[in-house]
């Protein structure tokens, strides 16, 4: 029997409810239970694949494809669960799958409405692909009383009612904030909301209050008496100094023990939460420090990079130090005398990214790693920029560029895998002419050559990554490359695709067309990240 948790927010967005969630899996998952974790989000937009990074922070690919809220990053690095395309759906990919269905006449003749056709297919979502997980929780994105949730809400509260109070439960989210000047929490914006939740019908089982500072027994006898709650259903969500306490901070606070409880399960001995408690202390107390400078171009919105800041973390935790991070807009490296910047630095890294504006800055920092022999690694865009500059300055093809930004090229060194070998079974999933999801996606098999660098890291030879990219580097230009010394260490299984490339001169210099940093988790650190940052680690030993 699956049982369903509901999780809203509610005062203000921002307040983790992701971090939340992602939170209680793991600690449901800690006592034994099989868990999955989703999100539904109230925007328009049909996936987040087309929205900017800078409005909406990094895409998070799953295995199977699908281009999902970088919430799903979080709940995979909790819980280790890996997601699937039907965990994350927005009211965009609704709406469009019920008009195509009343296009093709399936509603029979019926006026179509947001209740019940709209909240029908919400609830089929939250409930669909369910296997033998013994929780399902599903986040809501937005904040109660967003004109834009009010579907979704309605569609919980009818689920509420159809598999019953045993088998749903409502946990609401929300914020007090201190107030300087009287020297107080205040609790009256978490007793609107709650308000607001009850207006469309729905009454939280139990409150997650995130708060800068400790909240008083009053307060929280004060949220429980006017909000119908026991005063243990009022749990502080306290600010803590790394994620990973989060888990560690929510169930200090009961919080496992109040939902254990709700549904009448029974209590075994505490949860093993020895792995947190491992990984908390080797973030705090790490045993040196790197500086890796991060050099891309959506730097005004560190949620862009989100799975790769926290891959970098769980390198540093490989290798017991705190990685520092320097994040650099790279169109800064196209104003003269600016490179010197990363002079400083034990590691550069060249993250993905779209278009034209900010490459030079790119192509010049991976020169700066390559002449100067500082451990680089490129991913997606990074490794094509790479591969331009080794092949501009050192394989002596000046004109090198990539068809992204240039269509008719002389040497065409990265492009539309399509320019040069039409009909590939790699772009099945991939072809259409729509913006969205005409991108080579998901997890892809990669052949290692042995004897590389790339075999010494993954210590194996078939490997699997998750990609997301139109474009390639050409394998054409391969034996041009390799004479001047970059081995292609990686390719697709049929050789066509090139997805590893290194310079064994260097003592650390890789570039992936893939993306490492989707599939890091704190407990098991991805071999990249983690020889990346041991590269950095010894760089700094040498100075
Ligand atoms: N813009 C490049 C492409 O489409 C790289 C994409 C990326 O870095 N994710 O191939």
């Amino acid at each position: 029997m699956t049982r369903f948790i509901f999780i809203t927010g509610g005062v203000v967005s921002s307040l983790g409810k992701g971090m939340a969630s992602a939170a209680l899996g793991a600690l449901l998952q800690a006592r034994g239970y099989r868990v999955r974790l989703r999100k539904l989000d109230p925007y328009l937009n049909v996936d987040p694949g087309t929205i900017s990074p800078t409005q909406h922070g990094e895409v998070f690919v799953t295995d199977d494809g699908a281009e999902t809220d970088l919430d799903l990053g979080h709940y995979e690095r909790f819980t280790g669960v890996c997601a699937r395309r039907g965990d994350n759906v927005t009211t965009g990919r609704i709406y469009s799958n019920v008009l195509a269905k009343e296009r093709r006449g399936d509603y029979l003749g019926n006026t179509v409405q947001v209740i019940p056709h709209v909240t029908n297919a919400i609830k089929d979502f939250a409930t669909a692909d369910v296997e033998d997980e013994d929780f399902v929780l599903c986040e809501i994105g937005g904040t109660v009383g967003d004109i834009e949730s009010l579907p979704f809400l309605e569609a919980i509260r009818q689920l509420r009612n159809e598999l019953g109070t045993d088998r749903t439960m409502m946990i609401h989210l929300t914020w007090l904030p201190w107030i300087p000047s009287a020297g107080e929490l205040k609790t009256k914006p978490t007793q609107h909301s709650v308000k607001e939740l009850l207006s469309a019908g729905i009454q939280p089982d139990l409150l997650m209050c995130r708060s800068d500072r400790p909240i008083p027994k009053a307060e929280r006898d004060k949220i429980a008496l006017f909000c119908n709650l026991r005063p243990e259903a009022v749990i502080p969500a306290l600010d803590v100094d790394t994620i990973y306490q989060v888990p560690v901070a929510y169930h200090e606070q009961g919080l496992d023990v109040q939902v254990i409880r709700y549904f009448g399960l029974e209590e075994q001995a505490a949860p093993d939460l020895s792995r947190w408690h491992d990984v908390v202390s080797r973030v705090r107390s790490p045993e040196g420090e790197v500086t890796v400078a991060v050099v891309g171009k959506y730097t005004a919105l560190l949620d862009s990079y989100k799975s790769l800041a926290e891959a970098l973390v769980h390198g540093g935790i490989a290798n017991n130090v705190r990685v520092k991070l320097a994040w650099i807009d790279s169109e800064i490296f196209e104003q003269p005398d600016t490179i010197q910047r990363l002079e400083g630095v034990q590691g550069i890294l060249v993250p993905g990214g779209f278009g034209e504006r900010g490459t030079d800055g790119k192509i010049n920092a991976a020169r700066f790693a390559r002449e100067h022999d500082v451990p680089f690694l490129g991913i997606c865009f990074g490794m094509q920029m790479a591969t331009i500059e080794f092949a501009r300055s050192v394989a002596g093809i000046p004109d090198a560029n990539s068809s992204e930004f240039e269509p008719d090229l002389t040497d065409p060194l990265v492009g539309l895998m399509t320019q040069w070998k039409q009909g590939e079974e790699h772009f099945r999933r991939t072809r259409g002419s729509d913006l969205g999801g005409t991108m080579r996606l998901g997890s892809y098999e990669c052949h290692i050559l042995p004897g590389t660098r790339a075999h010494e890291i993954y210590g194996k030879t078939v490997i699997s990554e998750r990609h997301r990219h139109r474009y390639e580097v050409n394998i054409g230009y391969r034996e041009r490359l390799e004479a001047a010394g970059l081995v292609f260490s990686g390719l697709s299984p049929d050789g066509v695709l090139p997805e590893i490339v290194e310079i064994p001169d260097l003592s650390w210099f890789v570039a992936v067309q893939f993306h490492p940093e989707l599939k890091s988790r704190p407990f098991d650190p991805h071999p990249l990240f983690t020889s990346f940052v041991g590269a950095a680690v010894a760089k700094s030993r040498l100075v």
